[in-house]
């Protein structure tokens, strides 16, 4: 089968240290073009632009990758989706969980592919996990999801405006992975969300669980304030007794306490395999619990207001 031919709008971090390398690295995709609003271009894209729109009228090109910050995303996919071609979305998939549903009746009519791409989902260790929670009950859940912001989103801007999603733009990694582990429908019954005093978005989020066993304790901690050792964990402890120790974002399994998979992060190849595997199909991936989850905890949430966050590094104190 011929390579699809693909193309990437908005050439950001995400883009250009993670689509770029996954799509060169699969001989099922060929990189027709890049759309960058300021004109970045990698050597191989064989045509750049700076307005998407232009980049869509390429007949030859069958699919994109849309890199951009949730709040546009919806709009490119639509033009996208109309213009014949099927798109890829980067997480979380769009602004609104409306607009996801839109994009979804619009790709089905459309007959074009339509992925959600949940990145954390495509490690070793979530599918080895997956399977030996099959059939069991959870008793006790701890997602820990500590990072540092001005390390991992160094001046970006839209993560802290309204719809940037703040801390749960990591977060959802987390819940992208419980999703597709848990054995039973997983409920927020509480949130808290901690906006920095200037700021729209959360800086850091405690959620409570509930599922269908009332004793379960089910509970995750995001944060962003952590400067020091970097924790992507989930711990999990079953009613049979059986404990998973997910770590490293979910590229390190521990069962029982047993290291059972320690595999390097190959996220993103997993990404453009299953977009191959749909486009090739003919088929959609539309997965929208993670989201539904987040948009739970922002409606349900209880706000307080934190210390102001400036991008800066704060000075040492001492
Ligand atoms: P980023 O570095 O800010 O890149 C986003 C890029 O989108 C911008 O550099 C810009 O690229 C383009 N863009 C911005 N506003 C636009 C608009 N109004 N219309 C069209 N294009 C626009 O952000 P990122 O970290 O790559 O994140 C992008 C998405 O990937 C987010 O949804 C994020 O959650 C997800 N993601 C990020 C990471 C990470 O570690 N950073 C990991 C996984 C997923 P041009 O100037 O080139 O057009």
């Amino acid at each position: 089968m011929a390579p699809h031919r693909i193309g990437i709008i908005g050439f950001g971090k995400i883009a250009q240290d993670q689509h770029l390398p996954a799509i060169r690295a699969n001989p099922d995709f060929e990189l027709l073009a890049v759309s960058s609003q300021r004109g970045l271009s990698p050597e191989d894209a064989k045509y750049t632009f700076t307005d998407y729109r232009e980049m869509l009228k390429l007949p030859d090109l069958d699919a994109v990758a849309i890199c951009t910050p949730p709040q546009v995303r919806h709009d490119i996919a639509k033009q996208a989706l109309l213009a014949g071609k099927s798109a890829l979305l980067e997480k979380p998939p769009a602004a609104t969980l409306s607009e996801l549903e839109d994009l979804k009746g619009i790709a089905g009519k459309a007959n074009k592919t339509l992925f959600t791409a949940w990145h954390a989902q495509h490690n070793a260790g979530v599918t080895a996990a997956a399977k030996a929670l099959a059939g069991q009950s959870i008793k006790r859940l701890r997602i820990t999801w500590k990072e540092d912001v001005r390390h991992w989103h160094p001046g970006q801007e839209w993560i802290w405006q309204a719809g940037g999603f703040g801390v749960f733009d990591p977060g959802i990694n987390a819940l992208s992975i419980l999703s597709r582990i848990a054995p039973d429908p997983i409920f927020v019954r509480q949130a808290t969300l901690e906006f920095p005093s200037n700021r729209d978005a959360p800086i850091a989020a405690a959620l409570t669980f509930s599922s269908s066993r009332a004793d379960a304790d089910l509970q995750a901690v995001f944060d962003w304030r952590e400067t020091g050792t970097q924790i992507w964990d989930i711990e999990i402890e079953t009613v049979a007794g059986t404990r998973l120790l997910l770590t490293k974002g979910g590229s390190c399994l521990e069962i029982d306490g047993k290291v059972v998979l320690d595999e390097a992060s190959a996220e993103y190849e997993g990404v453009y395999r299953q977009f191959d595997a749909l486009l090739s199909k003919g088929q959609s991936e539309v997965d929208d619990i993670p989201f539904r989850l987040v948009a739970d905890a922002f409606m349900i949430g209880r706000r307080l207001s934190v210390d102001p966050f400036t991008d800066a590094t704060p000075p040492k104190a001492g």
